[in-house]
């Protein structure tokens, strides 16, 4: 089978791609970029309630098994267009800060004009012979580096898979998340695959793939902790991701200066561990992951919210986006895709 041909070819290669695009920007630009953040700081405490989303899941069927036993969970959706804007610049400002291969600062509209002119098309792509993808390499079960220091996981081999219907080597960028969601706007990357929840926010200024999985919004507490529902976490610190969703929806529900955004998954719960904050706010997956293997934390039975996983592209890169789609639903058929999900994914 494709997928384990290709699973003795160890890591691939990681490159770094060249910023000087978004560089270029931030340098000749510096007094709009100041203005912009100021602008998107005065938004982001303007976000309109977060009200219930009723519409159905994209059409993609789910086939990751939620967790048994999960409340009823609460779609979220932020409608307004200021809320638009300000998410779109929480992440290019989340890019301000990043110290991994990401880029420095840029503004929405930098990003969506890199998306644009920077999108490589299908033919480009074709003719490199490459799929580049931006992932977050410590998400585990998604992707994560194993014992041996290999990066394995379900967005590794689907992307694998992916790149192999295409024709193409795959080529993967390894960064913290909300360097990965700009990497695809900008056009380094073609493909970005990190448990990336579609949002209307994101829709604005990127592309998604029919969903592949779901995903579950939970929360981390220390066992013996006084919160018990999600209600619980008004007025405590809650340790967040970066540009996730997560840190979006804390920071609408209880203020921003009650969230504390981390690097990475592994960061905040370090914090919880170390008393820091009073909760973790993160995806199902990776919180039974972190719970496993630090004794003395938990996570609430009560569910923050569900999401649908897809994967990013670039805006207006529609013929990838139909190759990536035919891709998927080919995986989906001959039966690929459950496979690597029963590899990765423990149902309960
Ligand atoms: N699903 C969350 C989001 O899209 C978090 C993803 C991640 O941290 N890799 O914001």
């Amino acid at each position: 089978m494709a997928l384990q041909s290709n699973d003795g070819e160890g890591k691939p290669p990681v490159t770094e791609l060249p910023h000087s695009d978004m560089q270029a920007l931030c340098q000749s630009d510096t007094i709009a970029a100041l203005i912009f953040c100021l602008s998107v700081l005065a938004l982001s405490g303007a976000h309109a309630p977060a009200l219930p989303k009723g519409e159905p899941s994209p059409a993609f069927p789910k086939f990751v098994l939620l967790q048994k036993g999960s409340s009823p969970m609460k779609r979220r959706t932020f409608i307004s267009l200021m809320s638009v804007m300000a998410a779109a610049g929480v992440l290019s400002l989340a890019g301000c800060s990043s110290n991994t291969s990401s880029s420095t600062a840029s503004s929405t509209a930098a990003s969506a004009s890199a998306s644009a002119t920077a999108a490589n098309k299908l033919e480009t792509i074709q003719s490199n012979g490459k799929l580049v993808i931006a992932l977050e390499g410590a998400w585990q079960p998604w992707s994560f580096h194993d014992e041996s220091d290999t990066l394995v996981g379900y967005d590794v081999e689907v992307s694998r898979a992916i790149a192999e219907k295409l024709g193409l080597e795959l080529q993967i960028d390894d960064m913290d998340f909300d360097a990965a969601l700009l990497s695809v706007q900008q056009g380094k990357a073609d493909i970005a695959m990190a448990g990336i929840t579609v949002t209307d926010e994101r829709m604005a200024v990127m592309s998604f793939s029919d969903s592949y999985a779901t995903g579950i919004q939970s929360v981390i507490v220390p066992e013996g902790s006084d919160i018990a529902s999600v209600d619980d976490l008004a007025g405590k610190k809650i340790g967040t991701q970066r540009g996730t969703t997560g840190y979006l929806y804390c920071s609408d529900d209880f203020g921003e200066d009650a969230v504390v955004a981390y690097d990475n998954g592994l960061t905040a719960v370090q914090a919880l561990n170390n008393g820091q904050v009073d909760a973790v706010v993160i995806d199902n997956e990776p919180a039974k992951a972190y719970v496993e293997s630090n004794p003395g934390l938990k996570i609430l039975d009560t569910s923050y919210a569900e999401e649908d996983y897809a994967i990013g592209m670039a805006k207006g890169n529609t013929a990838l986006l139909e190759a990536v789609n035919a891709a998927l639903e080919e995986l989906k058929a001959d039966g690929t895709l459950q496979a690597i999900v029963d590899k990765y994914i423990k149902a309960e």
